[in-house]
Formats: C-alpha cells, structure tokens, sequence
C-alpha cells in the first residue's frame, strides 16, 4: 500500500503487538496512524498506534472476545435461576470487575458488550434479576440514569422487606447481595 511521505511513521506492516499483526496502513486519525490489525480472536480491525502505546495487544483492548473468553473461563457458576454469577472479585457495590490495563472493569457490562452489542454513553446496564453478580446477557437490560435510580430504589425495598419478613424466594433465586445469606461459592 503506497504511504503518503509527508507523513513520517514507522511502517508497522508484518510487526506484532501481542495478538495484533499489522496487515497494513489504515489512514490517520487525530491521534496518529491507524493500521489493519489481525487479532488471534480472528477479527480483523483499524487500531490507532495511538491505542497500541497504551498498551493494546488486542483487536479491542480489554474487550477482546477471545481475552474475554479466557478472562472469564470457569468463572461463573450457573444457577437454577439462569444467573451466570460470577466467582471471581467483586468490587464494593457488589458487581463482578476484572482488572484489564490497569482499568478495573465491571463483568456483567463487559459480558453485554461480548453478547450483546455496544453500550451506548448515556446508558446503564441494569440487571432483571438484581443479582449484581450475574452476567448473563438474557438477564441483563440498558436503562436511562433515571432507570438505574428507581432499581435502585426498588432494590433498597427489598433489601428492607427481606429483613422483615420471607420476601426472598420470589425474587432471582441466584441470590444477590441483598439476600439474607451470600452463596457460599469455591474460594
Ligand atoms: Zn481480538
Ligand atoms: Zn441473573
């Protein structure tokens, strides 16, 4: 591929960055040049040198299917509510995170990005069955700021009837947080 001469870069062609090849020159964003990436998940995509100096060794940085699939193996334990809870560490609302470049990450979002598709800046991802360790895409929804602030409030509801009474079982039989007992899980 011919490559402007006004602009001085490094040709990357045949380099490797971790799971990248770069197949070639891509064009130029604000941030620099832009190369045609293979990654070892298979997808082929435009990465900015720029995102490569931060530290990016996939098609998507932390949100890489194939990182993902690796990340997340034998970490979730289904429950007979559907739930895929996740086992590994939870932040202090109570949501699974991994750790990606140095960025704590929540699971159930990065799940809806794998599964479902790109979430959008204005949104939340909020969960059907409140348990914040579930990531299963089936039970995973987007909601407004306001959306997240009622679930909230709901939650806190039930949180209250719980300690007054057997309001539990009618709700995610996975066991959220909010339950009166955690699931015990594998260390
Ligand atoms: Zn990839
Ligand atoms: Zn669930």
């Amino acid at each position: 591929m011919d490559i402007p001469e006004d602009l001085r870069f490094q040709d990357l062609t045949g380099e490797t960055f971790g799971w990248l090849t770069v197949l070639g020159y891509a064009g130029h964003n604000n941030s620099g040049s832009v190369w045609l990436c293979q990654c070892a998940c298979g997808r082929i995509k435009e990465v900015s040198v720029a995102r490569v100096k931060q530290g990016w060794r996939t098609c998507n940085g932390p949100r890489c299917p194939l990182l993902l699939e690796k990340l997340f193996e034998g970490k979730f334990i289904i429950r007979p509510s559907g739930c895929h809870e996740w086992q590994g560490a939870i932040n202090a609302a109570g949501y699974g995170q991994v750790k990606r470049d140095g960025k704590m990450l929540m699971v159930h979002r990065l799940m809806y990005e794998m599964r479902v598709g790109p979430i959008p800046d204005w949104a939340f991802v909020l969960h059907y069955c409140d348990n914040r360790r579930c990531a299963n895409p089936e039970h995973l929804f987007l909601g407004t700021h306001q959306d997240n602030m009622d679930d909230m409030v709901a939650k806190g509801r039930q949180a209250r009837g719980e300690r007054h009474g057997r309001y539990r079982g009618k709700r995610c039989e996975g066991g959220g947080l909010h339950g009166p007992e955690r699931q015990p899980g594998p260390a």
